[in-house]
């Protein structure tokens, strides 16, 4: 481009200055007069992706969009991958002089979009910023800059970042250029697809930079106040994610007002396999979107508790003092249907308040924004009423930071019309009888329109031309306009201005005064309207923080009353919350399951598990039998008791848990198509060298990726280590078709066995979706092959290979203890008699 530089027009040389401004990877969107322009390299790439034509002028490639399709247009290129910047017009092209100014006034990333079309509401947009330190520790900031979200913490090693980073999901991830390098050499994280990686400068971690920059953004002496002494890679990670954010908005980012530091360990960890498998927010098979606990407990009815409700399934916590105060808050709405329901009513009138009062501070707000501002705005007296009238903890903390802004509202009630248009520019945004000036202009608009309309009378009177038209375009104003036909009645003093194929258009002195009267004042008022818009705003704006707190106040109400609402309508109970590390559910239920099984009831079953003996619950049954269910539904019902809701059971002892381990194994986990058994290998080792004795690890078929004796040899191993090792202990339930897992029992005073009940009756096996205590001693492999079919003669020499196999080559396989018992006969041994605490287990 250097070299055409001595004949660039000056057009051309502002927009290569544009260029340089722009970050080197952003496609450059310029703005001419209706369009935007893209040129050079940029035109040639984007034109595909925003599927426009390619053009040339004079050897330069360029192509152009319409100024009012750009979200639109934007959108394709960040779904492309690509990283926007636009350039604006900075003054009226009608009164500036000379070339008008133009300026790069935004870059638009995947992690700093703002625009509603774009995003999704039920989702925050994430920037995350990573900050790698010594000893494996990092750094990690986040900014949602359409909610004016921002906070940080610090994690210990690669495992926690990648936990995390799969919790948020960001849109955008920032790591220093070194880190992007070692990554490139050592290999990525294994984090969630769709993230864009941004490298960006190492001296914007820098923490001394950092850290006055913060201050200086929050106009503060020190950074102390937000909880974040000592938290040097934190405040780097914070730092850098600030300054790319102001650096993309192109202004000081002023409506992210605050910072909060975050713990993990106030939190369950959920590592991203365990949030997959429970299929929490997104379903293992994308077709069945119903098929997540979100989708059924997310009735939230606002955007802000939308994306709220998703982050509360994804935090777990876990102070059992902050899961009651949820809890109190969600009993509350339960015992009083009548209270729930006209919350719930109220808050459905509330928008994105949170997003829109964003977009107030950062200029793109339109009267729209304004409006269903003001109607959220008016909710709120409705809505403190509504929660200030019960005593309880954390729902009098939520009502207390509702602002109810009364003069606010009412402004924006007397000053917003109605339904107003999208642009701000072009009048009708303001309420007739806000501004005197402005009713003024807009009679004189109205009545020229009628002395328009009388001239066009008088004028086909005056020449006899009946289908004489006074008409109006942008480019000469006012006319007359005359077909081909009456072209000998016009008069002499008519000025020819145009001709068209079957039309002449003139004008007339008088016309062009009259012109000037009308158009004059309808200029004039709706500059006053974009005027008085821009007071509105100055006056919204300076409620900031009491619009945010209110909005995050609201987004929390509704969780609340949607985990109210589901409890209700399908019959949860509160569940007890303990620091002991027990698990006793009495008639339990799948979450999911249950909401999605209408032909048959669901069959509820029990759990009693705790760090002594009852501390491994190894499950079998017949495949299909139930037994993935039964291990997903305790980890669930753990998970949401621990999130603060009611749970699917009689009744629910749940002790924290720390973290919940959830591995299937290779050949069950049908989600990954090229899964293999090494990745099943990594995952169980991660549970052994990672579980407390507070964790709750659910292992579904594990060594079922391998032959039949690795595969059961390492089964057994894994389960005696949770059982042996004291620094582990930790509440297992493992489900597995290796019956002789069963034998574990015997030598293991904590390991207890299940089955899941199957009736045979005649040829067919009855699944009675019951869990028993005790082992089966069949597989129903070879039942249920024959039912589908295989030749009889199959059918028993798989017995008799069967038999074999059970009672020699199992000595192979390396399990003393199993080969005894099993040449000794097929007896089964012993069951141990339950224990006198689990009255459950003589159901049925
Ligand atoms: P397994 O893991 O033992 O092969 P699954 O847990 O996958 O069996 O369950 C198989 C099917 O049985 C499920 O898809 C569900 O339709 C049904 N099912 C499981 N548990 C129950 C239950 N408690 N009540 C009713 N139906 C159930
Ligand atoms: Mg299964």
């Amino acid at each position: 481009m250097g070299q055409i530089n001595c004949k660039l027009t000056p057009a051309m040389r502002q927009y290569m200055d544009a260029k340089r401004d722009a970050p080197d990877d952003a496609i450059l969107l310029f703005r001419m007069g209706d369009f935007y322009e893209l040129f050079f390299d940029d035109a040639k790439t984007a034109a595909p992706v925003m599927d426009v034509v390619l053009t040339a002028r004079a050897g330069v490639p360029m192509c152009g969009v319409p100024y009012h399709a750009m979200k639109t247009y934007v959108s394709r290129l960040l779904s492309g991958g690509f990283k926007v910047a636009i350039a604006e017009q900075m003054e009226d092209p009608k009164t500036a002089k000379g070339l008008v100014k133009r300026a790069i006034t935004q870059i638009i990333t995947p992690g700093t979009v703002m625009d509603d079309g774009v995003l999704d509401a039920g989702r925050s947009n994430f920037l995350v910023a990573v900050n790698p330190g010594s000893k494996g520790r990092f750094g990690l900031a986040l900014i949602d800059v359409s909610t004016a979200d921002f906070r940080m913490t610090e994690l210990t090693g690669q495992q926690e970042l990648e936990t995390e980073i799969q919790r948020l999901h960001p849109a955008e991830c920032l790591i220093p250029v070194s880190l992007a390098e070692r990554w490139r050499r050592e290999g990525m994280p294994d984090t969630p697809p769709g993230v864009t990686w941004t490298p960006v400068d190492d001296w914007l971690y820098d923490l001394d930079l950092a850290d006055s920059a913060l201050c200086r953004h929050f106009t503060v002496a020190s950074l102390d106040g937000f909880g974040c002494r000592g938290l040097e890679l934190g405040v780097g990670a914070a730092g850098a994610v600030m300054s790319y954010t102001q650096n993309s908005l192109r202004q000081d980012a002023s409506h992210i007002t605050g910072m909060s530091v975050y713990r993990n360990d106030a939190y369950m960890v959920l590592d991203r396999i365990s949030q997959r498998n429970l299929e929490l927010t997104e379903p293992i098979f994308a077709d069945a979107r119903n098929a997540t606990l979100l989708s059924v407990l997310d009735r939230t009815v606002t955007p802000m508790g939308g994306r709220l409700m998703r982050e509360w399934i994804l935090r777990p916590l876990c102070s059992v003092a902050d899961i009651n105060r949820r809890l109190d808050a969600v009993r509350t709405f339960v015992r009083d249907p009548l209270l729930l329901s006209e919350l719930r009513e109220a808050l459905s009138a509330v928008r994105d308040l949170e997003r829109t009062i964003v977009r107030v501070n950062v200029g793109s707000a339109n009267a729209r924004d304004m409006k269903g501002l003001q109607l959220g705005l008016a909710a709120v007296p409705g809505l403190k009423a509504l929660v200030s009238d019960h005593q309880d903890g954390l729902l009098a903390e939520l009502g207390a930071s509702l602002s109810e802004l009364p003069e606010l509202t009412a402004l924006l009630e007397r000053a917003i019309a109605d339904e107003p248009p999208i642009t701000i520019k072009d009048g009708g945004v303001i309420r007739t009888g806000y501004n005197e000036d402005l009713d003024t202009l807009r009679r004189a608009a109205r009545e020229g329109k009628s002395w328009i309309a009388a001239m066009q009378s008088k004028e086909q009177e005056r020449t006899g031309i009946k289908s004489l038209k006074i008409r109006f375009n942008k480019v000469f104003g006012y006319f007359i306009e005359v077909t081909r036909t009456n072209l000998d009645q016009v008069p002499a003093d008519y000025i020819r201005k145009q001709t068209l194929t079957n039309a002449e258009r003139y004008i007339t002195p008088e016309l062009k005064e009259l012109e000037d009267k009308v158009t004059g004042s309808e200029e004039k008022s709706k500059a006053l309207e974009y005027e008085l818009f821009q007071g509105l705003r100055e006056e919204v704006i300076t409620a900031t923080d009491q619009i945010q707190g209110t909005a995050r106040a609201i987004a929390a109400i509704d969780v609340i009353a949607a985990l109210a609402d589901v409890a209700a309508e399908r019959g949860y109970v509160r569940p007890t919350l303990t620091t002991d590390p027990v698990l006793e559910i009495i008639d339990g239920r799948h979450p999911v399951l249950e909401a999605l099984m209408t032909d048959e009831p669901f069959v509820p079953n029990s759990t009693h598990l705790d760090t002594g003996n009852n501390q491994v619950a190894i499950i079998t049954g017949p495949n299909m039998a139930g037994k993935s269910t039964y291990i997903r539904q305790v980890a669930l019902l753990a998970l949401m008791a621990q999130m603060g809701g009611f749970v699917p059971a009689k009744s629910a002892v749940i002790g924290v848990a720390d973290r919940i381990f959830t591995r299937v194994g290779a050949a069950d986990d049908l989600s990954r198509g090229q899964s293999t058994f090494m990745v099943e290998m990594v995952e169980t080792a991660n549970i052994l060298n990672n579980a407390t004795a507070r964790s709750l690890i659910i292992l579904d078929e594990i060594g079922r990726g391998t032959s039949t004796f690795d595969g059961l040899s390492l089964a057994w191993a894994v389960a005696e280590y949770l059982h042996d090792n004291a620094a582990v202990k930790a509440r297992t339930l493992f489900a597995t078709h290796y019956h002789e897992l069963t034998e574990l029992s015997i030598t293991r005073p904590g390991v207890q066995n299940y089955n899941v009940a199957v009736r045979e009756q005649g040829d067919k096996v009855i699944f009675l979706r019951k869990i028993l205590p005790g082992s089966t001693d069949k597989s129903y492999g070879i039942h249920v092959a024959r039912l589908a079919g295989l030749p009889g003669e199959v059918i028993s020499r798989a017995n008799e290979v069967l038999e074999n196999l059970e009672g020699n080559a199992i000595n192979e396989a390396g399990a003393p203890t199993l080969a005894k018992h099993r040449s000794g006969g097929r007896k089964r041994p012993p069951e141990k008699p339950p224990a006198p605490d689990q009255p459950w287990l003589f159901e049925m």
